[in-house]
C-alpha cells in the first residue's frame, strides 16, 4: 500500500533503539552486550513485525469481528518457529535468552503492528510468571521444558490467568476492596486437594488455554484472608470455556468465560496457599501492568507513523496534508508525549533486568547452571533432583532474598503509573490522529480506527486505570497522609 512506504516507523532503515533513548549510550560503554542484545531484539522483531504481523492483522481483525473464535494459526506457527513464545527462557533451555530489556524493545516494534496478534505469543509468559513467584524449583522446571518442548515440537502451549470474575474485576486486585467484597468463585477442601467451583470472565486465552492459573478463596466471606493459587488443566473433569467475547478492540485475542464445576485440583498443583493468593497476583502486576503500558506506548507509535505516513502522501489545496502548520504542531505534541512514556518504558524494564524476576536469570547460580550440556538440564533425574522438598525450599528463599517486598512495592508503584500513562497515550494518540485524517481515518484500510480501537482496551484490562493509579497514589503518598 502507498501510504506504507516512507522510511519511518517501523520501515526505518536501522535500529534505532540508542538514537530514540540516548541515555542506552552511557550504557553501552559499560555494558556493549545488553544494548547489542537489545538492538537485535528490536531489529528481529521489526522484520517480523513488517513480514508477518502488519501484512495481515486487519484481515484477521475483520475475521474475528465475524467470528470471534477465528485464531491466526498461520502467524502464531511463525512467531514460535521465531521462539518469540519462548523468549525470556535462556537459550540453551531452547528459548531467546531475552532480558526485559529485549522483550520491551520487542514489544514495541511489534504492538506497533497489531496489539492484539502480539498478545497471542507473548502473553504466554503468565504461566513462566506465575510459577517463578514461589520460584519453587520443581515446578519452575517442569514449566521451562514444558514450554521448551512445545516449542520444538511446533505444538501450541496456552497459559491463561484468571482473577477477574463476574462482579469482581478492580476488586480481585485491591486489597481494601477485597476486605469487603465477596467472591462467587469458591475452593472447597477435600480429601488430597481442593474442589473449585465459579466462573471467571473475560479471561485472555481462556478458550485456547491448556492451563489456567486460578485465584479463588477457601472462605467467600474472607477472601483477602484465603486467596489461593491453583494451576489447573483445562483437561480437567469439570472444566470449561463459555462464550468468548465480541470486543471493540484486540478482536485476535480471544477473551472467555470460563467455568470450574468441582474441578478437583491435588495439592501439589496449589502454587500459593489460602492467603497468599492476593500477593501472587500483586507480584504478577508488578510487572505485567508496566509491560501493558509499553504495549499500549507501542500501539500509539503505530497510530501516529500510520498518520504521518498518511499525511506525506495526501494533497490538499495548499500542499500536502503534512506542510500544514497545525498538522506538524499536532504531530511533534504527540512525538514529544510518545518520547516521554518510551523513556519511562525502558527505565522500567531496566529496572526489570536490575532489581525483579530478570535478575534472577543473572545470577551466578543459574549463570552456573545454564552452563550444564542442554540434555543435563531436561534431564528427568534433575527434575527428580528439583522437586525434592530442600531444592523446592531454596528455591523459594533464593528468590525472596532478590524481589523482596521493597522491591515489590516499589514496581507496583512505578508499573502501576506506566500502565495508565501507556494506555491514555495510546488513547489520546490514537484519537488526534483520525481528527488530523478526517474520513480516511474511518477507512479500516488505513488501520488507525484500529489501533483507535486497541488502544481503548489497554486503558481496561491489567486493571482500570482508576485501579492503577488509585495504586500508585497508595504507594507514592498515600502512606504520608
Ligand atoms: C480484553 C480484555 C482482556 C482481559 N484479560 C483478563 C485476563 O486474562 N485475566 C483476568 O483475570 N482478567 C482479564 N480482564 C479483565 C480486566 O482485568 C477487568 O476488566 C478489569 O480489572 C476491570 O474490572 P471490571 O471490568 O470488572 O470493572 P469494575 O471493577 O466493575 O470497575 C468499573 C469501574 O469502577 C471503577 N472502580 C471499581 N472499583 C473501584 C475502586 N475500589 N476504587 C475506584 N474505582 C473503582 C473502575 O475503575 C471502573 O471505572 C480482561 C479484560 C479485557 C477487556
Amino acid at each position: 500500500m502507498d501510504f506504507l512506504q516512507p522510511p519511518y516507523g517501523l520501515f526505518a532503515p536501522d535500529v534505532d533503539l540508542v538514537v530514540n533513548l540516548p541515555a542506552l549510550g552511557k550504557l553501552r560503554e559499560k555494558f556493549p552486550s545488553y544494548i547489542f542484545r537489545a538492538e537485535k531484539a528490536q531489529a528481529m522483531a521489526r522484520k517480523f513485525a513488517i513480514n508477518h504481523i502488519l501484512p495481515r492483522s486487519l484481515e484477521t481483525d475483520k475475521k474475528c469481528s465475524q467470528d470471534p473464535t477465528y485464531f491466526d494459526w498461520d502467524l502464531w506457527h511463525a512467531a514460535n518457529r521465531a521462539k518469540f513464545t519462548v523468549a525470556c527462557l535462556p537459550e540453551k533451555l531452547g528459548g531467546l535468552g531475552w532480558s526485559a530489556l529485549d522483550n520491551a524493545a520487542a514489544l514495541e516494534e511489534f504492538t506497533s503492528a497489531c496489539m492484539a496478534s502480539t498478545a497471542n505469543f507473548v502473553f504466554n509468559v503468565f504461566g513462566l510468571l506465575g510459577s517463578m513467584v514461589e520460584c519453587k524449583t520443581g515446578i519452575v522446571l517442569d514449566m521451562v521444558k514444558k514450554m521448551a518442548k512445545a516449542q520444538q515440537e511446533d505444538k501450541p502451549l496456552f497459559y491463561s490467568w484468571a482473577i477477574t470474575e463476574p462482579g469482581a474485576g478492580t476488586d480481585m486486585e485491591d486489597a481494601c476492596a477485597m476486605q469487603t467484597m465477596r467472591p462467587s468463585c469458591h475452593a472447597q477442601r477435600v480429601p488430597g486437594g481442593y474442589s473449585l467451583s465459579g466462573v471467571k470472565c473475560f479471561i485472555t486465552n481462556g478458550s485456547m488455554a491448556h492451563y489456567v492459573i486460578v485465584n479463588m478463596p477457601t472462605d467467600q466471606e474472607r477472601p483477602l484472608e484465603t486467596m489461593a493459587t491453583f494451576h489447573v488443566p483445562t483437561n480437567a473433569k469439570g472444566f470449561f470455556v463459555g462464550r468468548v467475547e465480541r470486543k471493540c478492540g484486540q478482536k485476535a485475542s480471544q477473551t472467555a468465560e470460563i467455568f470450574f464445576d468441582k474441578v478437583f485440583v491435588p495439592e501439589k498443583e496449589m502454587w500459593e496457599p489460602p492467603g497468599k493468593g492476593f500477593d501472587h497476583t500483586r507480584e504478577i502486576l508488578s510487572i505485567t501492568r508496566g509491560l501493558v503500558g509499553i504495549s499500549a506506548m507501542g500501539i500509539a507509535r503505530g497510530a501516529l507513523e500510520r498518520c504521518i505516513r498518511y499525511a506525506a502522501n495526501k494533497k490538499t489545496a495548499n500542499g500536502r496534508l503534512i506542510d500544514q502548520d497545525w498538522v506538524r504542531f499536532a504531530i511533534a505534541d504527540m512525538l514529544k508525549d510518545l518520547h516521554m512514556v518510551r523513556a519511562a518504558g525502558y527505565n522500567f524494564a531496566i529496572a526489570l533486568d536490575t532489581f525483579h524476576v530478570w535478575k534472577i536469570f543473572d545470577t551466578a547460580v543459574v549463570k552456573g547452571a545454564t552452563l550444564l550440556p542442554g540434555k543435563i538440564l531436561m534431564a528427568d533425574s534433575l527434575a527428580a533432583l528439583a522437586n525434592n522438598q530442600l531444592a523446592n525450599e531454596a528455591g523459594t528463599r533464593f528468590k525472596k532474598k532478590i524481589v523482596t517486598n521493597e522491591v515489590l512495592d516499589s514496581f507496583v508503584k512505578h508499573g502501576s503509573a506506566l500502565k495508565a500513562a501507556g494506555s491514555d497515550l495510546a488513547m489520546k494518540v490514537s484519537s488526534r490522529v483520525l481528527d488530523i485524517v478526517g474520513l480516511d481515518g474511518m477507512a479500516r484500510e488505513f488501520g488507525m480506527e484500529k489501533c483507535f480501537r486497541d488502544a481503548k482496551v489497554t486503558q481496561i484490562y491489567e486493571g482500570s486505570n482508576q485501579a492503577n493509579l488509585w495504586d500508585f497514589f497508595h504507594e507514592e503518598v498515600g502512606r504520608l497522609v
